[in-house]
């Protein structure tokens, strides 16, 4: 098998701009009605007066055990030998939703003509696009760069083989990823210790003090995402 191309987010650089889901439309020709492959969610975090949203960019994980292959009646889902991305065959997708109900994150999306479409890495150009295609190659080799990541304003997502997305992410990532935080699906790196939102008055001082040390924030920061993408 070759290697396995997964996705790369950092919330850290993410300015929740949506540019990412909406050049997926675009590189796809979509209807700009239609449903999100890649969707931009914006999570609360803390409380008033310090409070903030932190955003987060998600579409298909190209997971590696896909419950969707596993649920497909007419075998229309493939995990690809090649390079481990998930395509569909809408010649033979039925449209009965199966994948849907077994998709952790609501990847698959459905057109007016009922079949199944979702992120298929940009390694063609449609609905059904990746069906069939040659192995995934880097844009030095060849290969298209997947429109969100070509796109992503604050660079928070990248998308490459395994190895390439490990040597990009911090020791703290890549760790949480070997150590199966998101089982093998996508290395998000952990939110970063943020500036108090609010000035550190005299009244306001206690609150401030009994805030919880830096490592315990960020524990609890990636704990509020990993059940997020955890589905
Ligand atoms: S994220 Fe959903 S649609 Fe994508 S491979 Fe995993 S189960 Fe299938
Ligand atoms: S909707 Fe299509 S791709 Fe999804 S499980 Fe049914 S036949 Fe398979
Ligand atoms: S890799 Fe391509 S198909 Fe997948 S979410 Fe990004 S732009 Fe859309």
């Amino acid at each position: 098998m070759g290697e396995q191309w997964m996705f790369y987010f950092d919330p850290n650089r993410c300015i929740g701009c949506h540019a990412c889901s909406i050049s997926c439309k675009q590189r796809h020709d979509r209807d700009p009605d239609a449903e999100d492959w890649r969707t931009v969610t914006h999570l609360s975090q803390g409380e008033y007066p310090d409070f903030e949203e932190v955003p987060v960019s998600m579409s298909c994980m190209h997971c590696h055990d896909a419950p969707c292959e596993k649920v497909c009646p007419p075998n229309a889902i493939e995990k690809r030998e090649e390079d481990g991305i998930v395509t569909v065959n809408r010649d033979r997708c039925i449209g009965c939703h199966y994948c849907a109900w077994a998709c952790p994150y609501g990847a698959p999306t459905y057109g007016d003509d009922g079949l199944m479409s979702k992120c298929n890495m940009c390694l063609g150009e449609g609905p059904g696009s990746g069906h069939g295609q040659p192995a995934k190659q880097k844009p030095e080799d060849g290969g298209a760069k997947p429109s969100c990541v070509d796109n992503c304003v604050g660079e928070a997502i990248k998308a490459g083989p395994v190895s390439e997305m490990k040597a990009e992410a911090s020791g703290a990532a890549a760790e949480r990823f070997e150590n199966g935080a998101y089982e093998s699906r996508v290395i998000v790196e952990p939110i970063a210790e943020r500036a108090p939102l609010h000035e550190d008055t005299d009244e306001s001082s206690d609150t401030v003090d009994n805030r919880d040390e830096p490592a315990t924030k960020t524990e609890q920061s990636d704990t509020q995402t990993a059940g997020w993408l955890n589905g």
